[in-house]
């Protein structure tokens, strides 16, 4: 089928890569220039295990394309996506004036009957605004042509999105007319093979769904972070604790990780998008915004603990100390750093006078991009030479490679031999053993 998709984000680029290798002809378009030019050249803009040589392969064989030109990617495509960002308006909404802006676009220049799908993130009640936004732009151009607007959430993971999207858990469409379900459905017979993943609903319960699926993840984190932040009180060990809970099938070992806090590009905003699409029909999502303000203070409590240690020392705190800190992305496997927990952590140690030694394996480029040039950061080119001269050693993000790291080397590299590990890796008795003090999300008994 020929596809059109607007937006070559994480979720466009995986989207048209993935249908272009089951052997639909998509043309990708995005406004920016430099990402369109580069992606037909073979420059990835993102990092995505697997992906860059997909989008090669389809794109030599003349099944994947890049343009900026929308007129063209709508002339060409029976199916439009839209998969642009939404990201936060200043009051934690949903800021549509992407997905509208495309919306128009399409108005402008469809010619036939079109099939125009929602796949970026909305609150509902969004398709109606796609729809008014097209139909507006027809009416100006005496134009009657028919199309549908369906809402096709995706629930694609960073860092295995891939993966996630050739095997998908399921595929929610959401459309009240039964021929643009069944377009939908033959787009997507590839992925739907061995067994039924296609779950067809109205299109305000498919917007939800995106919402309500973000919403119940980061729950579960936050939910783990408040017991966690009890267990350090008590004196107990949540580690322990989630090994103890995660055998109930009913709560499953899924998400139950306590940590440094969630980031990203979805989380947070979705949460709160979430939480002011109830407050304007007069519900206030108390659990949702509990959910929020747990995450908030979570992302400063590795901060928190380093400022425990080096108050309880001789030390004259935390200003001209060096920290190693091992991760910068909001998750492992991924570039994507909006949002991630290390940004706060960078922040308050700055803030408090000390240096930063960072290395992470993909997202340097957009730290560096990030954060410029400074005389408090050194980018380092591995986990070994971040730590040789630090003073402490900070873990934000859960990369495999800083799973087993070498005591016995960490403990002479690190002048002050401590460990603040953001995301619980280390089993705090074998750190210990090695003469350095750990300090863990959640772990009561190493205070
Ligand atoms: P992104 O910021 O990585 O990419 C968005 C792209 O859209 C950019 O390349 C931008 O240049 C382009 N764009 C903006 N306006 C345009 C226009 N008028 N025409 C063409 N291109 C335009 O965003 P993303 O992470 O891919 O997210 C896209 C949507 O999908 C969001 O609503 C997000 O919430 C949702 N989503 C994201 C993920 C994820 O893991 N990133 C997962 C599921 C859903």
């Amino acid at each position: 089928m020929r596809v059109a998709i607007f937006g070559t984000g994480y979720v466009g680029l995986v989207t048209g890569t993935c249908l272009a290798e089951v052997g639909h002809d998509v043309f990708c378009v995005d406004i920016d220039q430099a990402k369109v030019d580069g992606l037909n050249r073979g420059v990835i803009p993102i990092y995505e295990p697997g992906l860059e040589a997909m989008v090669k392969a389809n794109h030599a064989a003349g099944r994947l394309r890049f343009t900026t030109d929308a007129a063209q990617a709508i002339g060409h495509g029976e199916i439009v996506f839209i998969a642009v960002g939404t990201p936060p308006d200043e009051d934690g909404s949903a800021d549509l004036q992407y997905v509208l802006a495309v919306a128009r676009t399409i108005g402008r220049h469809i010619q036939r009957p079109t099939v125009v799908v929602g796949k970026s993130t909305v609150p509902v009640g969004t398709a109606d605004k796609v729809k008014a936004a097209i139909a507006g732009e027809l009416e100006a151009r005496g134009a009657a042509i028919a199309f549908d607007v369906v809402s096709n959430p995706e629930f694609l993971k960073e860092g295995d999105a891939v993966n996630d999207c050739m095997r998908p858990d399921r595929i929610v469409i959401g459309s009240d007319n039964p021929e643009a379900v069944e377009k939908l459905r033959r787009l997507y017979a590839p992925f739907n093979r061995n067994h039924e993943r296609i779950v067809a609903m109205d299109v305000r319960s498919a917007e939800l769904t995106k919402y309500a699926a973000n919403a119940m993840l980061a729950t579960k984190i936050s939910f783990m972070n408040e017991i966690a932040n009890i267990a350090e009180r008590v004196g107990a060990d949540i580690e322990h604790v989630r090994h103890g809970i995660g055998s109930d099938p009913r709560i499953g070992w899924h998400f139950i990780y306590p940590g440094a806090g969630y980031g990203g590009s979805c989380f947070p905003k979705d949460v709160q998008a979430l939480a002011r699409t109830a407050h304007q029909y007069r519900y206030e999502a108390r659990l949702l915004n509990a959910v929020e303000a747990v995450n908030d203070a979570q992302k400063g409590h590795l901060f928190e603990l380093i400022q425990r240690h080096y108050d309880l020392g001789e030390d004259e705190g935390v200003r001209g100390k060096t920290f190693a800190v091992w991760g910068l992305a909001f998750k492992p496997n991924t570039d994507d750093m909006r949002e991630a927990s290390s940004r706060r952590l960078l922040a308050q140690l700055w803030e408090a006078g000390a240096r930063v030694r960072a290395y992470d394996p993909e997202a340097g480029e957009e730290a560096r991009r990030i954060f410029g040039e400074r005389d408090d950061l050194i980018f380092c080119d591995s986990a070994t030479t971040a730590v040789q001269g630090a003073d402490a050693l900070a873990v934000v993000t859960e990369w495999k490679q800083f799973r087993s790291p070498d005591f016995g080397q960490l403990k002479s590299a690190l002048k002050d031999a401590v460990v603040f590990d953001g995301r619980n890796l280390y089993e705090p008795s074998e750190v210990e053993a090695a003469g350095i003090a750990y300090y863990g999300i959640g772990r009561g008994r190493s205070l």
